[in-house]
């Protein structure tokens, strides 16, 4: 019944020009995500509104699921558009609207009425008045409650037309993306790097991703894996541009170097390097990572520290405060957990020693690390030359 959605957005903290680079990259993500959804779509702006517009047949449940894939929208909220024909007319459309939405439903109510159009013959009040009047008595199920309703319907009295609706469906929140530069997300299989990756796009940061490879221990599935979590993670980001490194070479030039303890904060430290390589390469201003405090041997207070110590650039942890429990309802709710959980093997656990150091210190890593000055430069550069990008959409 519905050919048109009122767009609501999270507006507050950005005013004046600010508001333009928000407004015209939230409807450019917009377009972005209705693109593969059956229908034609008309976005249009207007004095602070956005509205999607369907014309003819379209798929209303797709073209919601859609929109609430796009971050800064609060709410969709499906819409009856109508020229201004008088009072009685609109009267009848209300009418019309409530027959279909409500009928025999015992539930409260309320009408709010917005009037921008200042020359519309009646008061926002005297508005709310008759209609709530003639609902009332048209339909014997429905009474007013003015705090609490079930039902708000709301009358916008617009300068050009009038909008009609009552349903909010909430959308992400956050911000648009490409509102705030872009990022490189160290990906892996796991569950709770696409999740971060999710999280920094909510607050409008593009991501592009590095996916450390080692083949042949790690298998082709496990690379079809990430991809398809890159896949996923896109649904929300937008295209993603996945490097893939080959990883073993300098892996096992540590293994056979550096004392096995200290493996994977090497390995970490490495990775770390590479990621910022093609951080900078693709113009991104920080890099992100699923880590979070304690969860695992390299994620205590002091492995961080190790691990941040050879970046130049801003490292972001969004999950670094999240229980397990809380990452996978994150997971689930982009739809990437039985992906991720899908049992191919890791690069990071394949050479991962028994007793891993827990509280490493920087300066016996760097002592370690020099055991590698003959032969890794050479390596960094085959694994730098080797890297294949893959174009998520
Ligand atoms: P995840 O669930 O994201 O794999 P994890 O709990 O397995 O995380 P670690 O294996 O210690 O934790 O990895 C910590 C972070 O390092 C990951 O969240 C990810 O950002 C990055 N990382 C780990 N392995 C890889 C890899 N093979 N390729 C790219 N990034 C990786
Ligand atoms: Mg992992």
């Amino acid at each position: 019944m519905f050919q048109a959605f009122l767009i609501k957005y999270g507006e507050i903290g950005v005013k004046g020009k600010n508001r333009y680079v928000f407004e015209d990259a939230l409807v450019a993500r917009m377009k972005q995500v209705l693109y593969p959804v059956e229908g034609t779509f008309r976005i249009t702006k207007e004095q602070g509104r956005i509205y999607v517009e369907a014309e003819g047949v379209f798929d209303y449940e797709e073209t919601i699921a859609a929109l609430q894939r796009v971050f800064g929208i609060v709410g969709i909220c499906p819409v009856v558009l109508r020229e201004d024909q008088g009072f009685e007319a609109l009267s009848k459309d209300v009418m019309d609207y409530m027959h279909r939405m409500y009928e025999g439903v015992k539930k409260t109510f309320k009408v709010h009425t917005r009037r921008a159009n200042k020359n519309y013959p009646l008061t926002s009040p005297e508005v709310n008045e008759e209609l709530g009047g003639r609902i009332l008595k048209e339909f014997p199920d429905l009474s007013v409650d003015v705090h609490k309703p079930d039902i708000m319907l709301h009358i916008e009295l617009r300068s050009h037309h009038i909008n009609i609706y009552s349903e909010v469906i909430p959308g992400p929140g956050g911000m648009p993306l490409g509102t705030n530069g872009r990022s490189m997300l160290l990906l892996s299989g796991g569950i709770d790097s696409p999740v971060a990756g999710y999280m920094v796009a909510k607050r409008g940061v593009y991501v592009d991703a590095v996916y450390f490879h080692a083949p042949p221990y790690t298998s082709e599935r496990a690379k079809q894996k990430v991809v398809d979590l890159a896949g996923k993670v896109a649904r929300y980001t937008g295209p993603i541009r996945l490097h893939v490194i080959n990883f073993t070479d300098i892996q096992m030039y540590i293994y056979d170097q550096c004392p096995h303890d200290e493996l994977t904060i090497i390995m970490r430290r490495y990775m770390m390097r590479i990621a910022e390589h093609f951080a900078r390469a693709n113009g991104c201003l920080g890099l992100v990572t699923g880590e979070s405090i304690g969860q695992v041997a390299s994620q205590t207070m002091q492995s961080l520290a190790v691990t941040n110590a050879v970046c130049e650039m801003p490292v972001y942890r969004p999950l670094i405060g999240f229980d397990k429990n809380e990452i996978i309802a994150v997971s689930e709710k982009i739809d990437a957990y039985e992906t991720s959980i899908l049992p191919y093997e890791d690069c990071c656990t394949i050479f991962v020693a028994k007793h891993p150091v827990t509280k490493p210190v920087l300066k016996t890593i760097e002592r370690s690390e020099r055991k590698l000055e003959e032969g890794i430069e050479e390596r960094m550069k085959t694994a730098l030359e080797t890297t294949e990008v893959i174009e998520i959409k």
